[in-house]
């Protein structure tokens, strides 16, 4: 069967690899690096807002049905934050952006956190909008090697392991980005 190309718009090559695991079957994923495209400034106040623009901005640079991906890291004990920050929580990077975090939460007890992840469908018509979450706890230390960004500080309920402890098909079997997928996939199989 030849595989239908959808084009995710991301520069995130971590991101890019799940997705290729998570949906590698049903489609031929792309992603703006192999267009040559950098990603779009996220100025939305929401993560739907900016999954929003990142679908947009790929359509029309490749005039391809796009998928915007946005996710954040949503810590109670934080009031939410670093939410749609997460990226540019504290102005480095991951490494920066964890160690961060866990001095914010130094002491903390309330350690519950959320993954959040929306894609929106864009095909130069109608915006659709899909979410998967992770409910999981923020560790004191960091554990693990896999994954990436705050995947060496999250468990996820039900699990004593770090995200960054799981092998690449355990975290994909149950991430806030799988279900948003999922979610996708779903809605997709109604519609054909
Ligand atoms: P963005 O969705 O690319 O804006 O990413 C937001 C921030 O969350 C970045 O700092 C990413 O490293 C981090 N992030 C996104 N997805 C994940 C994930 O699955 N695990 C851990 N961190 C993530």
């Amino acid at each position: 069967m030849n595989r239908p190309v959808l084009l995710f718009a991301t520069t995130n090559p971590h991101k890019a690899m799940e997705i290729q695991d998570i949906l590698g079957t049903c489609f031929v994923v792309r992603t703006l690096l192999d267009y040559g495209l950098g990603g779009p400034e996220e100025t939305g106040a929401t993560l739907e807002e900016n999954a929003e623009i990142k679908a947009r901005y790929a359509y029309e640079r490749t005039g391809l049905p796009s998928v915007g991906e946005d996710t954040g890291l949503f810590v109670r004990a934080l009031n939410w934050a670093p939410g749609i920050y997460s990226a540019r929580f504290s102005g480095g990077g991951d490494r920066d952006n964890r160690e961060k975090l866990l001095y914010l939460m130094r002491g903390e007890r309330d350690r519950y956190a959320e993954f959040r992840t929306v894609l929106a469908l864009y095909d130069g018509r109608d915006v659709r909008v899909f979410r998967g979450v992770l409910s999981g706890r923020i560790t004191t230390v960091e554990r693990g090697e896999g994954g990436f960004g705050y995947d060496p500080l999250f468990v996820p309920e039900g699990y004593d392991r770090t995200l960054a402890e799981m092998s690449p098909q355990e975290k994909n079997a149950i991430s806030h980005r799988r279900r948003a997928l999922m979610s996708f996939l779903k809605w997709l199989v109604r519609e054909i």
